[in-house]
């Protein structure tokens, strides 16, 4: 991670506190002086801040039970944050792997690691969704075989990835996605001229969801595991 973030991360800092510490060459990273912010350091590095050794906080790996009407980001909008609801210290530093619409309910992964949230977001790493999907009309015989070969969503260069169809009944079903394109299950049935009328993320990789809606709990480490 960065330098500054490092500093962050180990101390009561804030971002501009920590830039102006190291811009003053206070921070020593394995005996030199880094006064650029940027620098990019290890937590298995010797930090240490006006001679004081610095040890980041531990990540933390969070699995929460959105709400219907809850925004992802921190940010306040028309809807409130489900950041509201985790009430841990620098829940700033925060971010959700994945995010669902303010509409979509179901399991959300935050964390503060960014490394281990790539392992989640990225179409390469095949990280599976499962979404239980409400529709408007009676689903198609063929959709199956259209979303094992990929559908085109408009404005898209690319088919979608083969994705899995379960039906549960003609207007329920289960559909499982290793990519999260911008309001990808929405634009997914309309490509075949359907409409989601609800949405509910059910499970990410090996993690289920098993809390109930508006709660939250921390990973075990053996979750976190499963996506490295
Ligand atoms: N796909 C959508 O369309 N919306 C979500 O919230 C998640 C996946």
């Amino acid at each position: 991670m960065r330098l500054d973030k490092f500093v962050c991360k180990s101390t009561a800092l804030s971002r501009a506190q920590a830039t102006a510490m190291i811009c003053d060459g206070h921070v020593v990273v394995n005996h030199v002086v880094i006064v650029d912010v940027a620098t990019q350091v290890h937590e298995d590095n010797h930090i240490s801040l006006k001679g004081e050794v610095l040890t980041a906080r531990k990540s933390r790996y969070i699995l929460m039970h959105k709400p219907a009407d809850t925004i992802c980001s921190n940010i306040d909008e028309a809807y409130p944050s489900l950041f509201n609801y985790i009430d841990v210290e620098n829940a700033s530093e925060l971010h959700v792997a994945g995010r669902l619409d303010a509409d979509t309910t179901g399991l959300v992964l935050v964390t503060d690691d960014g490394r281990w949230s790539f392992n989640i977001i990225t179409p390469s790493q095949h990280c599976q969704k499962v979404y239980r999907v409400g529709l408007s009309r009676p689903i198609n015989d063929d959709v199956a075989a259209k979303f094992t070969h990929g559908v085109q969503l408009q404005g898209e260069q690319q088919l979608t990835r083969p994705a899995i169809l379960e039906i549960v009944t003609p207007k329920e079903v289960l559909l499982t996605i290793t990519e999260g394109k911008f309001h990808q299950v929405k634009r997914m049935f309309a490509a075949v001229g359907n409409r989601v009328v609800s949405l509910h993320r059910e499970s990410i990789g090996a993690i289920q969801l098993d809390i109930e809606v508006g709660q939250w709990r921390y990973l075990t480490d053996s979750e976190v595991n499963s996506f490295s």
